[in-house]
């Protein structure tokens, strides 16, 4: 197949629901790590077309939505600093804060940008010699090579007033924290396509063979989605459990090589909090002292920031996988995308946002 249409043909879907419902003999709980699979699911209701024993639950793949409430504090407190120019990605600009998001912030008098990319603020750093940037990087491995460039390009060109507040994640620590809790009831993954086009599936094989569940490697159209899972359930009734690539034409084993040495320059692993999983061991991509110039952490005060107490939202159960986002008692009501109580709701990759835009 060369174009998208041919993985959203309703023709294809059919024959692979078809051979789902043929193959499945008992029930299996799967879950997706990616929320723009979660969104690709509800948009084009493949969950409702699936035989009743296919239970799909939505995982903590979306990064916006996985970022600690501290982290977002820290982003306020430095965007209202005088002299800051903050930048990020659209999504973060409504999550809120313990008591404001970066578009309050902004209507409160702080330059709050969108940027597209870390090279978009790096510009905005040299355009700008007598202000500090702040760029938020927030992302999984798919993005964090792109970060890796800003901060080497911000150190070859001497870029002295851009520094950056990381948030990167990475996803295999998380998978195993999902795989180890008591009530754990994830039988087979689908993985994300894209991080696995950066980062390869090796990472995955350990996880596989020692917790002996199948993890398909899986893109984000209906067709891609839907090969993934018939994948999942014939390991399954098979009783194997290994990485399958269903994304080659994204995908290899090893993955895109010069984007992982670009990020291991920069980059390491380190413990971070999630939002709902708690602090996971090598979870997070810190700068390396080397970098600790460009490093936001270090050339602001962050001493007042303090942890805070999580408000109602419920997404650390949405995160992994303990409720469906329309169990939440705020759900629509008063929770909205207009009035988010939470990041799951407000990110395009929230699974609250997917369930509000096509599940109510
Ligand atoms: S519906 Fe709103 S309050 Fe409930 S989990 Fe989602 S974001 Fe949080």
């Amino acid at each position: 197949m060369k174009y998208l249409d041919e993985y959203r043909d309703a023709k294809g879907v059919n024959t692979l629901v078809n051979a789902i419902a043929a193959r499945v003999t008992q029930p299996w709980t799967l879950m997706e790590i990616c929320g723009g699979q979660t969104h690709a699911i509800l948009k084009y209701g493949l969950d409702r077309l699936l035989p009743p024993q296919i239970r799909l639950i939505h995982g903590p793949g979306c990064p916006v939505c996985v970022t600690a409430q501290i982290k977002i504090d820290q982003a306020l407190h430095m965007a209202m600093q005088p002299g800051v120019i903050f930048c990020s990605f659209g999504d973060m600009l409504r999550v809120p804060g313990s008591r404001y998001d970066l578009l309050g912030v902004k209507a409160q008098g702080a330059d709050v940008r969108m940027v597209y990319s870390p090279l978009d603020a790096l510009t905005l750093a040299r355009e700008n010699p007598d202000k500090q940037v702040v760029f938020f990087a927030v992302g999984f491995e798919t993005t964090a090579p792109s970060t890796a460039m800003a901060l080497l390009q911000a150190r070859r060109f001497g870029v002295g007033n851009f520094s950056v507040l990381v948030a990167h994640v990475r996803v295999p620590p998380a998978m195993e924290v999902l795989l180890s809790a008591p009530d754990n009831r994830v039988q087979g993954f689908l993985a994300a396509g894209h991080v696995c086009a950066v980062m390869g599936y090796w990472e995955y094989e350990p996880l596989a063979e020692r917790f002996r569940l199948p993890i398909i490697v899986t893109g984000f159209e209906p067709l891609d989605i839907l090969q993934g899972i018939l994948a999942c359930v014939e390991q399954l009734e098979q009783g194997r459990a290994c990485v399958e690539n269903h994304y080659g034409r994204a995908v290899t084993h090893a993955g895109n090589v010069a984007a992982q040495s670009l990020m291991n320059q920069v980059f390491m692993p380190v413990d971070l909090e999630w939002r709902g999983l708690g602090c996971i061991a090598g979870s997070g991509l810190g700068m390396r002292p080397e970098f600790k110039e460009l490093n936001a952490d270090t050339r602001f005060d962050l001493s007042g920031v303090a942890e805070v107490e999580e408000n109602r939202c419920m997404s650390g159960d949405v995160l992994t996988g303990r409720i469906k986002p329309d169990q939440c008692p705020a759900f629509a009501r008063p929770c909205t995308p207009e009035h988010p109580l939470g990041a799951t709701m407000v990110s395009s990759e929230g699974a609250c946002a997917a369930y509000y835009r096509y599940r109510r």
